[in-house]
C-alpha cells in the first residue's frame, strides 16, 4: 500500500491525532458498493461511511442532482431566504414519510447538531431540565449530544463539566433471555447458542422489561417526572452494538411519556430513513400506532452529504423565541437537492425491500456462521445487522480486541467493516442498493475472516 502509507504519514503528521480511523485505506474513488484506492486495489464496503451512503457510493442519480442544484444555487442561508426547488420540494418529500403527526420540520448539518436542537425544543417546550437518555446510546460529540452519550468513556473523558442533568437509565440488552427466544417477530431475532454462560448481574439488569423497571424508580428517585424534559433513545442501539430492544420497550416509553407529559425523543440518526426496511427504525415495534415527539435524523438522509434535522409536532415549537434556532448552513440547497434525489431512490429502486430482503439474507448467513464459531448473537434488523463474539470456550464474554481483529482481518481481504459497542461486536451496514452477490461475497470474506481468527 504505497499511496496508503505516503497519505497515511501526512495524515499522522497534520490532521488531529484524536481522529480514530478504523482502516488505512485511501480512497480515490467509489462507485456502488465497492470504494478504488490509490493503490489500485477494489474493496467491498460494509461500513457505507456508518450507514450514510444508503444510496450506494455516487449514485448517478444523486450525482446529477448535486450537479444540477449546484449551477442553480448552492447558498441561500436559511435565516436569509428560501431555495424552492431544494427546500420546498424536501418539505413535502418528507412529510409524506415522517411518523403521522409530525408536520413540522428543522434542518441542520449533522446529527449531534440536531440532537441539540432537539433538547432545545424539549427544555423549551416542557420549561424542565432533565433529559433521560440510556446506557450504551451514542448522540453525538456537541457539547450537548456528548452529555447523552454513554456507549464509550472515551468520548466524554476529559471534558467535564459536560451538559447537566442528565439522568442515565439501562437499556435492554437481551443477549441470552427467553422472551427474545420466543418473540413471533422471527427474522431477526435469532438465539444462537441457549444457556451458554451463567446469568450475570449485568444481563440481570438489562434484559427484558428490567430496565423499565429501572426507569419508573428514576422517576420516583432521581428525576421527578415534573423536572423531566425529555426521554431520548434510539430505537435499535447503534454505536452502542445493535441492540435491538424486545417490543414492548418503546410502547412503554410513549406510555411512560404520555402519563407525565415528557417529550419522547426518538433517534434515528443510524437506524432511521429505511436502514431496517422501513422508513424508520422505531416502526418494526410500533406501526402507526406508536410515534415520537420529536423524530431526529441524519446520515443516511442524503447519500453522505452532510444534513439532519428534526421532525416534531406542530405545539413542540412553541416554547421557542424567534432566532432561537437556525444555522448558516442548515436546510443547504445543496444539501436538500441531494436528500430530495436520495429519498426518490430509495422509492424508485424499492430500497425499503432491497433492505429487508438483504437483511435477512445476510441475518441467515450470519447465523450459519455462529454454528462453527464463537458467535453468541446476531442481532438488528434489516441492514442494521451485526453479531457478537464469546470466548472460545461458549462462555459471554469475548477476549479484548476479537472484534478488531475480525475488522483487520477483513482489511486484509479487501472488506471494510466496522466494530460496535462496549462488548465484543462487528456490524454490517452496507448501502441500502446491495446486491445479492455483494451479500454472498461479504459472507464469504466474513467467513475467511473468521477462520483467519478463530480458526
Ligand atoms: N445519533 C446517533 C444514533 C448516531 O449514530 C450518531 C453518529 N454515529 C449521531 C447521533 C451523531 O451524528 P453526527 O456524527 O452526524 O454528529
Amino acid at each position: 500500500r504505497a499511496g496508503a502509507s505516503d497519505a497515511a504519514q501526512r495524515i499522522a503528521k497534520h490532521l488531529s491525532p484524536a481522529v480514530a480511523k478504523s482502516s488505512d485505506f485511501v480512497a480515490e474513488r467509489a462507485e456502488g458498493t465497492y470504494i478504488y484506492t490509490t493503490d489500485g486495489q477494489k474493496h467491498l464496503d460494509m461500513a457505507a461511511g456508518i450507514g450514510v451512503v444508503s444510496t450506494g457510493h455516487c449514485h448517478p442519480k444523486v450525482v446529477k442532482a448535486i450537479q444540477d442544484q449546484a449551477s442553480q444555487l448552492i447558498h441561500s442561508g436559511q435565516n436569509i431566504f428560501t431555495s424552492n426547488v431544494a427546500q420546498v420540494g424536501l418539505l413535502d418529500r418528507m412529510l409524506k414519510i415522517v411518523p403521522p403527526g409530525l408536520t413540522r420540520l428543522f434542518f441542520a448539518n449533522s446529527g449531534s447538531e440536531a440532537v441539540d436542537n432537539a433538547i432545545k425544543v424539549a427544555r423549551a417546550h416542557t420549561k424542565r431540565q432533565n433529559i433521560i437518555c440510556f446506557e450504551n446510546s451514542f448522540h453525538g460529540r456537541t457539547f450537548g449530544a456528548m452529555a447523552l452519550t454513554t456507549s464509550k468513556t472515551y468520548y466524554r473523558q476529559g471534558f467535564a463539566p459536560l451538559m447537566p442533568q442528565v439522568v442515565v437509565a439501562p437499556y435492554p440488552y437481551c443477549l441470552h433471555c427467553k422472551v427474545r427466544q420466543a418473540h413471533p417477530e422471527g427474522d431477526s431475532w435469532y438465539k444462537i447458542q441457549p444457556n451458554v454462560a451463567p446469568y450475570d448481574s449485568y444481563t440481570a439488569r438489562t434484559c427484558c422489561n428490567a430496565p423499565m423497571e429501572s426507569l419508573k424508580w428514576i422517576l420516583k428517585q432521581q428525576s421527578a417526572p415534573s423536572e423531566t424534559a425529555a426521554i431520548i433513545v434510539e430505537p435499535i442501539m447503534g454505536e452502542g452494538g445493535f441492540l435491538t430492544p424486545p417490543p414492548s420497550f418503546l410502547p412503554t416509553l410513549r406510555k411512560i411519556c404520555d402519563e407525565h407529559g415528557i417529550v419522547l425523543i426518538i433517534d434515528e440518526v443510524q437506524a432511521g430513513v429505511a436502514r431496517t426496511g422501513k422508513w424508520w427504525g422505531h416502526q418494526h415495534v410500533s406501526g402507526e400506532a406508536m410515534h415520537p415527539d420529536i423524530l431526529i435524523f441524519a446520515k443516511g438522509i442524503a447519500s453522505g452529504f452532510p444534513f439532519a434535522g428534526l421532525a416534531t409536532r406542530d405545539d413542540m415549537f412553541d416554547g421557542l423565541a424567534l432566532g432561537t434556532m437556525g444555522g448558516t448552513y442548515g436546510a443547504a440547497p445543496l444539501a436538500c437537492a441531494t436528500a430530495n434525489a436520495t429519498l426518490d431512490v430509495i422509492v424508485e429502486e424499492n430500497l425499503l425491500e432491497n433492505a429487508t430482503q438483504r437483511g435477512l439474507q445476510l441475518t441467515e448467513g450470519l447465523v450459519q456462521l455462529a454454528d462453527k464459531y464463537p458467535i453468541i448473537d446476531v442481532r438488528g434488523r434489516g441492514l442494521m445487522c451485526a453479531v457478537e463474539f464469546g470466548g472460545h470456550d461458549g462462555s459471554m464474554t469475548a477476549s479484548p480486541g476479537v472484534a478488531a481483529a475480525v475488522t483487520k482481518a477483513a482489511g486484509k481481504r479487501n472488506m471494510l467493516l466496522l466494530t460496535a459497542g462496549a462488548r465484543e461486536s462487528v456490524r454490517f451496514l452496507p448501502p441500502l442498493t446491495v446486491s445479492e452477490g455483494e451479500i454472498a461475497e461479504a459472507l464469504s470474506i466474513f467467513g475467511d475472516c473468521l477462520e483467519d481468527v478463530f480458526g
